[in-house]
Parts: structure tokens; sequence; C-alpha cells
């Protein structure tokens, strides 16, 4: 009877969804699997938060890395998950052995996660292989695309076990970890993009046995797009911003790089951004009296 009555309120609520949005695409078979297996309450739930998006309708390239270099994306942007956590991309701890930022004087846009070569790696979320391929400096590099229009790129592999246009389920295997590409040691080089452009991954997830997405809805500011303002041998200072508002405000306070240029003293830069030498010199770890050279970079924080 529980069962009947299930799987009518399904088909109830199906045909009530497919009404309100005459154009619906199931546009994965996946989406079918869950609106098949889940429970009642659960279904009008995943029915009302699946977006229905088609994740192949644009930019679906599999042969460049960044399909979206045309893109204007504005910030601060939202973005939106349905759950609370994320499925880990590798099945034991996560040790973060370089994070996102400023190393070895360019930017490291994504983090690195230690493992022995063989590994298996999973999908974060659910979505379709963009690209299973080798590319340039990420070696053999597996790309998914998922709803909320985020990618996951999951490089450095040993080898594929996805092709390209596969759908896949969080959790699912995507291939062996490995040191392919420009990588130092066998690691997963974890990047996270929207629209093309890396976001700092752990101002989203929590990289512990936790898993968690630090919110279902949130704010991200170009702050946290800047590999210059993070620093890949710490963990950035991360205050979730959960409003548009919030994400606003944060925009006041900005940091930005200062090229040190032949002739430059601590005075004159400080007149040139309008900025204390005193401000200068906390951001920067460096006192008054500090030896600053051409070429050097400050970060002027505003
Ligand atoms: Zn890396």
């Amino acid at each position: 009877m529980k069962l009947l009555f299930t799987f009518l309120l399904t088909v109830v609520s199906l045909s009530i969804y497919s009404q309100k949005i005459p154009d619906l695409k199931i546009v994965d078979q996946l989406d079918f699997e869950v609106i098949k297996k889940a429970d009642s309450t659960d279904t009008i739930i995943k029915l009302d938060t699946i977006a229905p998006i088609d994740i192949k309708a644009e930019n679906w390239d599999h042969t460049v890395y960044n399909p979206f270099k045309n893109e204007v994306v504005m910030f601060p942007l939202q973005l939106e998950f349905k759950d609370s956590t994320y499925a880990s991309p590798i099945s034991k701890n996560k040790v973060v052995t370089s994070r996102y930022g400023w190393r070895r004087g360019r930017g490291h846009k994504g983090i690195d996660i230690d493992l022995i070569t063989g590994d298996s790696l999973f999908s974060m979320f659910d979505g379709i292989v963009r690209m299973s391929r080798y590319s340039r400096g990420h070696g053999k590099t597996v790309v998914v695309r998922h709803y909320n229009g985020l990618e996951t790129v999951y490089a450095h592999l040993s080898a594929y076990g996805v092709k390209e246009n596969d759908s896949v389920f969080k959790g699912q295997y995507l291939g062996k970890g490995g040191v392919s590409g420009n990588a130092r040691g066998s690691h997963l080089h974890l990047v996270v993009n929207y629209k093309g452009i890396a976001i700092n991954p752990e101002y989203l997830f929590e990289f512990n046995d936790s898993n968690s997405i630090r919110s279902n809805e949130i704010w991200v500011t170009q702050q946290w797009t800047r590999t210059y303002v993070h620093n890949s041998k710490r963990q950035s200072k991360i205050i979730p911003l959960l409003t548009e508002e919030d994400a606003i405000t944060s925009l006041k306070k900005q940091k930005k790089i200062y090229v040190v240029k032949r002739g430059d003293t601590l005075s004159r830069i400080s007149k040139r951004n309008n900025i204390t030498i005193a401000a200068i010199c906390k951001t920067n770890a460096i006192n008054k009296n500090s030896v600053i050279k051409p070429g050097q970079k400050l970060v002027i924080e505003k």
C-alpha cells in the first residue's frame, strides 16, 4: 500500500512539475535514476531542486581546457549546492600539501592532495565528463562539469576511468592518481572552476573528514579567485559570504599586488597607492627600513 502511494505521489508530483515547466528536459540519465529510487519526500525535494539545465548546452568542448575565454563573468556571483557534503576525491585522509595561492613566483590555481600513484579518484558531485585527455602541464586530466555550473578538474592522473560525455554520479570512480604532466611527486592537483575561472577550493569546501560544503548558498568575490592574495603554504582566513550584502561589504577591503619599480622607496609607493607605510609594512611583514628591490612584489591592502 505504502509502495503504491509512493508511486502515485511520484507520478503526480512529476506531472505537476512538468506542467509548471513545460520545457523540462531530463538532462541526464542519473537524474532519472534519482527520481525512481528516492522515497516520496525525497522525490519532491529533488524535483524542486534539480535545476533543469542542460550541462552540454554551452561551451561543451573536449579539446580546450578553458572553453569560456570569451565569456564575461560577473562578481560577486552566487553558487548553489543541493547537498551539504561533497564526495571525497580520494578514499583516504586528505592531506593538502600545497594550497591555492602564490607559489614560487606564480599562481597555483588548485590544491594538491597527497596520494600514491594508482590510488583511485572519485567525482565530487554528479555531472558529465567534459574532458578526459592529456592537457599541457596538468598531464592526464579529467574535467567534470556539474549541475550548478562548477567544473572540477582532476590532474596528474596515471590512468583514465571515464570517457568524455560520460555521466558520472557523486563518488563515481574517475581514474587513478599519479604524476603525469608537470608534477613534483605523485599527487592530485584539484581545481574548481566556474566558467573557466578558478576559485580557491578551500573557500567552498572543507578538506577534512567532514567533506563539508561550507554553505548551500555561497557568494564568491574575486578575492577568492586571485592567486596572489593567497599563499600556497598556509590556509587563508575563510569567512563564507552568505548574502549578497555581505559579499558587497567585503569588497570594500581589497588587496592588489604592486611590483616595485627602479627608484621606488616605501614612501613613494605609499603615496602612489594612497596607503600608509605602516600598512604596507604590516601586510608584507617588513619594516620601514627594509630594502626593497625592483621586481619585488608587495601586497597592497586597502
Ligand atoms: Zn597543484
